[in-house]
């Protein structure tokens, strides 16, 4: 991880910029830790070890996330432990839904102030929640709401799994019309780059997929990762051997326009970020996402998918098309209907499988890359958000 330096946007004392630089994270949470540390954890504080099984079966198999609804725990008992285990780490600022209440929207305040979302999407046969990896995103990315604002911080492995669980309790309410009461899917594909966060998302992912009531007992297939296309973390989840799907955010079949939409091209060009792809595809057995945003006349011309087509020909890849959701006061649209489907016929020409992926939740600024565009403006000019940190 590289710490660059801050560049004070007003007159600060040095001590205010020191401070700013390691942004504080949350307090501890049970989601932090797994059923071993749990169980230290509640010996610590001078409690049965089965205390610890109990907490889990409220919070990962029963969604309850509130400590006071765990009245089968003496109160004294109950005070001591939610104080360690379970502190509020996500507020509820602000609720939206969509799409006849298919397409739910969150908007969270973390402790610190800084504020990120997570959007649950009902399907007729599943759901799937699309959670927030960081408090904005240090990956520039010109086309995409929350690269323009930069990161604020990293998000917690509890931050990030008590979205989930918070959404799954959402879906087993029912809330969600037309979908089973189920929350099977997660895709990291809220604010943040999933990669640049690595620690703290693969011990998320442990979590999502433990057996209850470790974890949420989620399937790793149904869990989707998506990047950038960082080349070193790419290598470090192969070596998981965890079976997530992998998305990589490719936007360009060629360096000279991804070094401008997907600004870490500079550092990791496409040929070496495919390897890295494709090389996770074979360990895993699993086909990769590429998605790729289709922008007006900057990514979308016919040359453009037949060098895609080449690049993924006979490999264990699957091509998402997203039509670009424009941020406000961007230079870019979407592609043009024909010109998309002509970009999708020339993909499967090749023999490359290609879907375009719906829109969800753009009323609601619940979309692709417009996660809390609207709000970050408020935390900007309260100066809660600091370009800090980049992750590599
Ligand atoms: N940092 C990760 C996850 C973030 S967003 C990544 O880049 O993969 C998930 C997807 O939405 C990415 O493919 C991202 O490029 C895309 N996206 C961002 N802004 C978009 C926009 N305005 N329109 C369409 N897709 C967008």
């Amino acid at each position: 991880m590289t710490i660059l330096p801050v560049i004070p946007t007003s007159p600060e004392t040095p001590d205010a910029v020191f401070t700013r630089r390691r942004p504080a994270m949350p307090p501890r949470h049970l989601a932090d830790l797994d059923l071993a540390g749990r169980r230290a954890a509640v010996a610590e504080l001078g409690e049965p070890a089965f205390r610890a099984q109990q907490l889990s079966t409220h919070y990962f198999g029963r969604l309850v996330r509130d400590p006071a609804a765990m009245t089968d725990l003496p109160a004294a008992s109950r005070a001591k432990l939610a104080g360690d285990l379970l502190p509020t780490l996500l507020t509820p600022q602000r609720e939206m839904a969509c799409d006849d209440g298919a397409t739910r929207k969150t908007l969270w305040k973390l402790h610190d102030n800084a504020l990120v979302e997570s959007v649950l999407m009902g399907y007729p046969d599943r759901i799937t929640a699309c959670v927030s990896s960081q408090a904005g995103c240090g990956m520039a990315c010109p086309f995409c709401a929350t690269g323009q604002a930069g990161l604020t911080r990293n998000l917690s492995t509890a931050e990030i799994v008590d979205q989930v669980v918070y959404l799954a309790g959402v879906a087993a309410s029912g809330a969600v019309t037309g979908s089973p009461p189920r929350l099977s899917r997660v895709v990291f594909m809220g604010m943040g780059e999933p990669l640049a966060n690595y620690p703290r998302v693969i011990a998320a992912v442990r979590r999502l997929v433990a057996p209850a009531p470790e974890g949420l007992g989620l399937s790793q297939r149904h869990i989707t990762v998506s990047t950038v296309g960082l080349v070193p973390a790419m290598r470090r989840l192969i070596a998981e051997e965890l079976s997530v799907t992998l998305a990589l955010s490719l936007h360009a079949p060629d360096d000279d326009l991804r070094d401008e939409l997907v600004p870490v091209n500079q550092r990791w060009k496409v040929a070496e970020v495919l390897d890295a792809a494709f090389d996770y595809a074979a360990q895993t057995g699993r086909r990769i996402s590429i998605e790729y945003a289709l922008i007006r006349d900057v990514n979308d011309q016919p040359w453009r998918a037949d060098l895609l087509g080449r690049l993924l020909h006979g490999k264990l890849a699957h091509v998402n098309l997203i039509p670009l959701n424009p941020t406000p006061g961007s230079k870019w649209d979407a592609s043009p209907k024909p010109v998309e489907r002509e970009f999708v016929r020339r993909l499967r020409e090749a023999g490359v499988a290609t879907t375009v992926r719906d829109t969800r939740g753009r009323e609601i600024d619940g979309a692709c890359g417009q996660l809390a565009a609207s709000e970050l403006t408020v935390v900007d000019a309260g100066g809660a958000v600091a370009d800090a940190e980049v992750a590599r």
